[in-house]
């Protein structure tokens, strides 16, 4: 049997156990998937590989620690910085970040992505302006304060904090700050969100599970929007395709999502 899990600090809510393990069921692959709690990331390769484990995911806080452990990163994760899965290759850990393809994923119901901005600077948005860069989609960063970016800057995004933002319109805005995640915040002041929303054609927020106050703007403006879950689904489901080496169909993405929702 092979065991697989997630390392995060806290990881008690953690729905990736419930989701890969209804992707095992389906294909019957003889696996466990766990939730580890690391709280040394730097620990998490040795941990990793003292486990035996075949591959894990990785959550806040320990991506970067991830990324800076590994004997190999592959893919965009050299970008970004972060990586969210380890796959032990004959005691190799090679690492891959599937959260920027996930949200791509996540977003092709939106057609015509060409302009989108982005609300937050952290390591979600992160993911999500590189893989923006590399669909050639000219990003727009806006944080609330100044510090986090320069990574967006070195990136060739537009860059502004709260005081010296000019909008523009765009195809997408997405919240990737954690502004209503567990409070009622908007992710911007109120009027600026409004004039970004009555700008944009559609609109994700990385929050999943709730209509966040973002998400209830967006609606309030009609515009087409959805929250994170499919993003979530999605850098599960690439990541699953690593650890099995198999390719998902419909069914399994729908045995998965059975999961997450479980
Ligand atoms: P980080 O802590 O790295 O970054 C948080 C960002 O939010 C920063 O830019 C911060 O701004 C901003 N922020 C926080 N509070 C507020 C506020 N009240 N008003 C405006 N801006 C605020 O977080 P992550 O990037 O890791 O996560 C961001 C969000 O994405 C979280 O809500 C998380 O739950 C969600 N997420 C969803 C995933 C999914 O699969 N659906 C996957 C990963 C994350 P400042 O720099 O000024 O502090």
């Amino acid at each position: 049997m092979e065991h697989f899990t997630i390392f995060g600090n806290p990881v008690e809510h953690s729905k990736s156990p419930q989701m890969h393990n209804a992707g095992f069921s389906h294909l019957n692959f003889d696996s466990i998937y766990d939730k580890t709690q690391l709280e040394d990331g730097t620990t998490i390769k040795q941990v990793f590989l003292d486990n035996h484990l075949q591959g894990a995911n990785i959550t806040v806080p320990h991506k970067e620690f991830a990324f800076s452990n590994a004997d190999e990163v592959r893919g965009l994760a050299s970008k970004i910085g972060a990586v969210n899965t380890y796959i032990n290759e004959n005691g190799k850990v090679i690492a891959y970040n599937t959260d920027a393809p996930g949200f791509m994923k996540a977003i092709e119901e939106f057609k015509e992505i060409k302009k989108a901005i982005l609300l937050g600077a952290g390591g979600t948005a992160k993911a999500i302006a590189v893989a923006f860069s590399e669909a050639g989609i000219e990003t727009t960063v806006i944080n609330r304060s100044e510090n986090r970016l320069d990574f967006f800057k070195e990136l060739g995004c537009t860059t502004t904090t709260w005081d010296n933002f000019s909008c523009e319109k765009y195809d997408l805005v997405v919240n990737s700050t954690s502004a209503g995640l567990k409070d009622d915040n908007y992710p911007t002041p109120l009027p600026m969100l409004e004039n970004i929303l009555k700008n944009s054609k559609y609109a994700i927020d990385c929050i999943y599970g709730k209509i966040t106050p973002f998400l209830q703007k967006a609606k309030e403006y009609n515009i087409p929007c959805k929250d994170g879950e499919d993003m979530l689904l999605y850098q599960g489901v690439l990541a699953f395709e690593l650890f099995t080496n198999t390719k998902a169909d419909k069914y399994l993405i729908e045995a998965m999502r059975k999961g997450l929702k479980q």
